[in-house]
């Protein structure tokens, strides 16, 4: 057994974190923590804190900590077949169980799903599927994919550039050129202007469709979107938002990708965001609540028009040329036949809906009036607080002040993780499907707390 001290020393020499600020983290001027355990919405670290986690991990532990149902699930398999290959028509018992029932709950007009193992490599294979389809239809030159500044998609090379972030692209020699950005559906700063949602979401169409016509319909492929922007400041669309894209798309013959990383399996109170904002997708991303992150794994679930073109392309061309090694990996499937189960049995989607409902509205009528609250929004198991230095002119604070970042800290200090959005002074909800109302009460509470601190009222 290493002593924490060990343990904290080789973290700082050894270890390199995903999205983290290396040299201070090195140099140990940057927090560190080492989690040990969890339990239902809590997690535990080294020092003995117990922490309410108020972002489910990365928005994804969705049935909460320590459920034994998938633990017992993964143990058996392991045991069983820990390991076959998909390829070539191979499978396992589990992956396609996992498959049938994700088909099962997918919005209509789903023909196939495919497994990956995370959020951004289901969004690499959507690309390809998306070139691949166009080059079978005989439209070599129609390969752009239009994405949203704000939007999230990954951090790969592809998806980094989708990710409409500077963050993720600065010094990366991103967007890669075949990706461009469109207006975020972002309202806030927008009724300034006098605009209702409803213009603002026809200005964002326009805006869309000026885009298309500039660059070529016949040069661009997809569109790729969340239902609610997530990383981006958990921003819902404002009203007939999806509507009014989707007939831009469907004017040009492009194709619509459905990110639903975050919003698949139930966040928002229905089983897809799809299904909640009557999108019709061709392709929908999931990975996170796919199995709770017990285990990783993605999906890409394929809609009829993009998989009949796919079989046409293969009987034409021979073998998919497209696979990783873990695609459909059984410890995952096994993880993810679980938590469904899990979410059905404890009527999490239903939760989630009401608990959400109940959280975001508490939010509103404890904070909703502070002098630095611009905003409290929010949809499902969702729900953001973004803070302004003015609220009349919704002035943001300079950036540099880390307004941000110090509210979610005296949220920490109190017992409570929120997560700092990177793209301004927001702090970030995405609690478990599971949480009660007093957990609900703690969140809010604390909340109401760390903001009076940091910026009084
Ligand atoms: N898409 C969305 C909407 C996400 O929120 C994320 C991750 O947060 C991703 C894709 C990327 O997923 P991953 O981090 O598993 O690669």
């Amino acid at each position: 057994m290493l002593s924490n001290d060990e343990l904290g020393l080789w973290d700082r020499e050894s270890f390199f974190h995903p999205s983290t600020n290396l040299g201070q983290f090195a140099r140990g001027e940057a927090p560190q923590r080492i989690v040990t355990g969890g339990e239902g919405v809590h997690i535990t670290d080294r020092d003995g804190n117990r922490l309410l986690d108020g972002f489910a991990g990365l928005y994804c532990v969705n049935v909460g900590y320590g459920r034994q149902e998938i633990a017992e699930a993964i143990a058996e398999q392991a045991r069983e077949l820990a390991y076959y290959h998909a390829y070539a028509g191979n499978g396992s018992e589990v992956a396609i169980t996992l498959a049938k029932m994700v088909m099962d709950r997918a919005p209509e007009g789903m023909a196939r799903v495919y497994f990956g193992l995370g959020g951004s490599d289901a969004n690499e294979t959507n690309v390809k599927l998306v070139w691949y389809y166009n080059n079978i239809r005989g439209l070599p030159q129609k390969k752009k994919i239009i994405s949203r500044w704000r939007g999230y998609h990954g951090s790969g090379l592809m998806t980094g550039s989708l990710t409409g972030l500077e963050l993720f692209h600065k010094k990366f020699d991103l967007p890669l050129a075949q990706v461009i950005h469109t207006e975020a559906p972002y309202y806030f700063r927008r009724k300034d202007a006098g605009m209702t949602e409803e213009d603002f979401s026809a200005h964002c169409a326009e805006q869309l469709e000026q885009l298309i016509v500039a660059e070529g319909p016949d040069t661009i492929a997809a569109f790729i979107g969340e239902p609610v922007l997530g990383t981006g400041g958990i921003v819902p669309p404002p009203k007939g938002y999806w509507d009014a894209i989707q007939k831009v798309l469907a004017r040009h013959d492009i194709l619509l990708i459905a990110d639903e990383v975050v919003t698949g399996f139930g966040r928002l109170g229905s089983m897809f965001g799809s299904d909640h904002y009557g999108i019709k997708p061709d392709l929908i991303t999931c990975a996170k609540g796919l199995t709770s992150a017990y285990a990783p794994l993605s999906a890409t679930i394929v809609g009829q028009r993009v998989w009949d073109v796919l079989m046409q392309g293969t009987d034409e061309n021979g073998v998919f040329g497209h696979g990783w090694t873990y695609s459909a990996h059984p410890i995952g499937a096994a993880a993810g036949v679980a938590n469904l189960k899990l979410i059905d049995e404890l009527g999490l989607v239903a939760n989630a809906g009401e608990v959400g409902a109940y959280l975001n509205a508490e939010m509103t009528k404890v904070l909703g009036d502070h002098p630095n609250v611009g905003e409290v929004r929010g949809e499902g198991m969702l729900c953001a607080v973004e803070l302004v230095e003015n609220r009349d002119t919704r002035a943001f604070f300079d950036p540099s002040a880390g307004v941000g970042g110090k509210a979610v800290a005296a949220m920490l200090k109190r017992g409570v993780i929120a997560r700092a959005m990177p793209q301004g002074d927001i702090i970030g909800f995405a609690p478990p499907l599971c949480l009660t109302r007093s957990e609900a009460d703690t969140i809010v509470s604390v909340t109401a707390e760390a903001v009076r601190e940091v910026l009084g009222g």
